[in-house]
């Protein structure tokens, strides 16, 4: 760990980033995975990008506001949201 290193990229910690801490990783060139100081989070790179595409479900919408709930089996209907309305 003295001679841990920043990887290539810069990844967040998915661990911490579910409950909405954002935490950078360190990378391990031995074991080629990036681990994380505050958690005991470790993985490859493949492992990382992939619990990271799980925050697109949950901020997939951030930039969307629901117009209209529907009725019980319908989907909800979504318009963009523009900076400074509400
Ligand atoms: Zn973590």
């Amino acid at each position: 760990m003295a001679q841990a290193t920043k990887g290539k990229l810069n990844y967040r910690c998915p661990r911490c980033f579910m409950r909405d801490i954002d935490m950078d990783m360190f990378y391990d060139e031995k074991t080629k995975q990036y681990y994380c100081l505050r958690c005991a989070f470790r993985g490859t790179e493949d492992e990382v990008i992939g619990l990271n595409e799980q925050f697109k479900q949950k901020y997939g919408r951030l930039r969307q506001r629901v117009v209209d709930f529907g009725e019980d089996n319908e989907p909800p209907k979504f318009s963009e949201h523009k900076a400074g309305e509400q």
